[in-house]
């Protein structure tokens, strides 16, 4: 249809973003992250949609490095698809990242060499050894925390927080612990959907044997892999998938989570694309955030469906294109800024993201995860 709603007023007419005002039905002026930094229409929604129309059509079309930047530097946000029903660009370009993967090009790195770590280590990092994590837990149980790689590795302090706030809500956690594997939400998200099935066979294998019959899942990318594509891509599935932020709510409503302390502080929020826009699940941390004592939250311009990106890119923006990554997370975390001093966020890799980020460009703001905000009311 060529209409240019998912692109119109980006880099090529001078603008600020706030030029009209943002309503719930309506999206904002800046919308794709990597239209708005490469400034060539090839790396927006539709230039993305129109290569895939070629490539798809012609077998031999030449893959070359310029045609893998232009697809691989989509972030997967999701905006244009919540922009446009009619062709759902991002699931256009998933699909011509899954195609080309059947081609057998090469990825950009370090994407290759993460492949390979997680089919040699179970995790991305490459090493069979995590941080500890200074909690005792049962391997097995009803309710089983899905923590993922990630945060394993990069977050074991989050890990205890998480232990610590459901156990003082009475609630019997169990967790894999090192049995936990990867998730296979990033090499699934680049296209190689053989790899993301192999993990999801692994884990549910390993969940089962635990006894699982909850998953507790607090990363925005391992809950949308268990939720959503696990039950795709596995015969039976027989769990109920719950997002931490789920939880908390629930556990707040029944009177499990009381907080006896009051937080004299104003907060934003910001919904990673993955739990947000691609789960739908908006109310569920602001209801969290809101239910704390004396803590006021400030909503930023760009919120819920048209939240903007952390610059994360489920990590492969980050750790393939850097430069790109930081320019997304400055405007992100300069619109939280005005805002207030601590934004919150439900995913570790937005958390990890946004505070690497503050510290290299110099933002003074707060990243808090949400369990870290639960925890601090709680004590
Ligand atoms: S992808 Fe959708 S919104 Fe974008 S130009 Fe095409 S029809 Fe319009
Ligand atoms: S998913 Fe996000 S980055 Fe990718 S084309 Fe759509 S709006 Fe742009």
């Amino acid at each position: 249809m060529q209409c240019a709603s998912c692109y119109y007023k980006g880099p090529i007419v001078p603008h600020n973003w706030r030029e009209l005002p943002p309503f719930e039905w309506s999206p904002p002026n800046k919308k794709c992250p990597s239209y708005e930094y490469f400034k060539f229409r090839a790396f927006s929604p539709v230039g993305r949609g129109n290569l895939a129309s070629i490539v798809f059509d012609d077998p031999n079309f030449p893959v070359t490095d310029s045609l893998i930047k232009i697809v691989y530097t989509c972030t997967g946000c999701g905006t244009c698809s919540e922009i446009c029903k009619a062709h759902d660009p991002w699931t256009v370009i998933w699909a011509l990242k899954e195609y080309l993967t059947s081609r057998g090009i090469k990825l950009p790195n370090p994407l290759p060499k993460l492949f390979a770590n997680i089919e040699n280590c179970g995790n991305i990092f490459g090493t069979e050894k995590p941080p500890p994590v200074n909690r005792n837990i049962p391997k097995k149980g009803r309710d089983v925390l899905f923590t993922g790689c990630f945060m394993r590795f990069t977050q074991p302090n989050l890990i205890e927080t998480i232990i610590y706030v459901l156990r003082k809500a009475g609630l019997n956690l169990a967790w894999l612990g090192d049995e936990e594997l990867c998730c296979g939400f990033l090499p699934g998200q680049q296209g190689d959907i053989d790899k993301m099935e192999k993990q999801a066979q692994q884990n549910v294998k390993r969940l089962r044997e635990a006894g699982a019959s909850r998953i507790i899942v607090s990363c925005a990318h391992c809950y949308k892999a268990l939720r959503d594509y696990y039950p795709k891509l596995i015969d039976t599935f027989p769990f109920e998938v719950v997002h931490i932020s789920e939880i908390y709510a629930r556990l707040i409503e029944k009177g499990k989570i009381t907080f006896n302390k009051k937080l004299q502080k104003k907060v934003t929020y910001h919904d990673p694309c993955f739990l947000g826009r691609h789960s739908k699940l908006y109310n569920e941390p602001r209801a969290v955030i809101e239910s704390i004592p004396a803590v006021k939250l400030e909503e930023m311009e760009r919120r819920k469906q048209w939240a903007y990106c952390c610059g994360s890119g489920a990590k492969a923006i980050s750790l393939c294109y850097p430069d790109f990554s930081f320019s997304i997370s400055k405007e992100r975390l300069l619109e939280a800024k005005e805002k207030a001093n601590t934004v919150v966020t439900s995913c570790s890799s937005c958390v990890l993201q946004m505070r690497r980020a503050a510290a290299k460009l110099g933002v003074e703001i707060y990243v808090q995860d949400i369990s870290e905000i639960v925890a601090e009311g709680l004590e």
